[in-house]
């Protein structure tokens, strides 16, 4: 049979190796595919029906010998020449692919010179033998190769399947609390609607502004409230997505840390919550988005409030890291965080403890939560190319240990802070 514009597939998983092949051997007339990986070469080979099939040998997922095997086992795939062409040239290496089905056993990089002609003789029927004892030991050994990197793949689907149920379950318990959360505010402000249509009503004369600023009040907090859990969940989404906008420019911590206390005065001297924060004015100015910065560290000190008991105090301060970064600490005497714990606490839709027990109230002791306030100021502060960490002994709500956060950020936003 002449070979000129024969069919030869390629399966090879470096993209230099599979152009230079596929060169050589087009300008020889051969007509080529290529494939990167096993089960689309297993897949082209049973559409094209190639002539010869070169097989790369270290692959993803399925390796070249196990492609053989496996091409060896199909209708019409058994007498075709399979080579392998591999770089791996360890003891051994040839014997196993000629025993897990391979015609023959050629190495890479390629000679451009004589490499048509190897190519031309596997397709003229060439092919490389190993004795009958040769054959039964490598045999033994594929096979043992094969039922063991079986074992490696039933393995990783088992840890990939717990991993899909429990963000699964995850999932389902963030869409209980992402109602609950819309709920109890969509309560209020039905609440006050109704009341406002009441007013409207039952009286002929003006209706007094003292009471409907009381109705404006409560149908506005509902409102702020539903606002800021769909934000929470857009930023996720952002996050995960990849598709955070940052708008950079100067940041001033000195007013980022004021707003976020602000934010927080009057529910600390309600829950007499002692607020302590550094003076911010000598740290350098940061390069980043100021609006996304407050976002995060507002996320953080809102978990100090929500999981410090009332009379504790919560620290917000800052350290300049070798005029490269600035670590800012924020320290509280709450409930803690079991060590085991303090990495997943950063994941998506995670919350400690059972999601019935959680209030609605975003600011009471242990109020309610997404489980996604840590995940967003992670989100936000690798965006940043910084880091966010927590230290803390333990969870115990007698002893209360405390947390102590620290969201690292680099001056300038390409920088990677130094480790501390
Ligand atoms: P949540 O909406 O549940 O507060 P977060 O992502 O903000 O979600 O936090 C995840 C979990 O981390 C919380 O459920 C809480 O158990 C724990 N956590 C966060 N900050 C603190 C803190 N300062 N002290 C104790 N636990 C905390």
């Amino acid at each position: 049979m002449s070979d000129k514009g024969a069919r030869i597939l390629y399966i090879e998983d470096d993209h230099a190796s599979r152009r230079l092949v596929e060169r050589v051997l087009t300008s020889r007339g051969y007509e080529v595919y290529v494939a990167s990986e096993g089960l689309e070469g297993i897949n082209l080979a049973r559409e094209k029906s190639p002539e010869l099939i070169l097989m790369d040998i270290n692959l993803p997922n399925m390796d070249g010998r196990e492609i053989t095997t496996r091409l060896r086992s199909l209708p019409n795939f058994s007498n075709v020449p399979i080579v392998a062409l591999t770089a791996n040239i360890s003891p051994g290496s040839r014997e196993l692919a000629l025993a897990a089905g391979c015609t023959g056993f050629m190495t890479k990089p390629i000679d451009v010179a004589t490499f048509p002609s190897d190519v031309q003789r596997f397709l003229q029927g060439a092919s490389d033998k190993l004795t009958a004892d040769e054959r039964s030991q490598h045999l033994e050994l594929h096979a043992q190769n094969l039922v063991e990197r079986l074992e490696n793949k039933v393995r990783e689907l088992r840890s990939a399947n717990k991993r899909l149920m429990e963000l699964d379950s995850l999932k389902s318990d963030f869409i209980v609390l992402v109602s609950h959360e819309l709920r109890t505010p969509l309560t209020l402000v039905s609440g006050y609607s109704h009341l406002l249509a009441e007013q409207v009503n039952n009286k002929n004369d003006l209706i007094p502004a003292q009471s409907i600023a009381g109705i404006a009040e409560g149908l506005q907090s509902g409102v702020t409230r539903m606002q800021e859990v769909i934000n929470e969940i857009i930023s996720v989404v952002r996050i995960s997505s990849g598709t955070l906008d940052l708008s950079l420019g100067p940041v001033r911590l000195t007013k980022v840390i004021g707003d976020v206390a602000d934010t927080f005065k009057d529910v600390c001297a309600k829950r007499n919550l002692t607020f302590i924060v550094d003076d911010f004015s000598e740290m350098p100015l940061l390069q980043g988005d100021g609006r996304r910065l407050q976002a995060a560290i507002e996320h953080v000190v809102g978990n100090a409030v929500k999981y410090t008991p009332d009379g504790g105090s919560i620290s917000v301060m800052g350290r300049n890291v070798k005029d490269k970064a600035v670590d800012i600490i924020i320290q509280d005497t709450g409930i803690g965080i079991p060590v085991d714990e303090q990495r997943r606490i950063f994941e998506q839709f995670y919350t400690l403890g059972a999601i019935e027990h959680h209030s609605t109230s975003k600011s009471a002791f242990q109020g309610g939560g997404l489980g996604l306030g840590l995940a967003i100021a992670k989100g936000i502060i690798e965006a940043h190319n910084g880091r966010i960490w927590v230290e803390s002994d333990r969870r115990d709500a007698d002893t209360l240990p405390g947390s102590i956060f620290h969201i690292l950020l680099p001056i300038q936003p390409g920088d990677t802070p130094p480790m501390i």
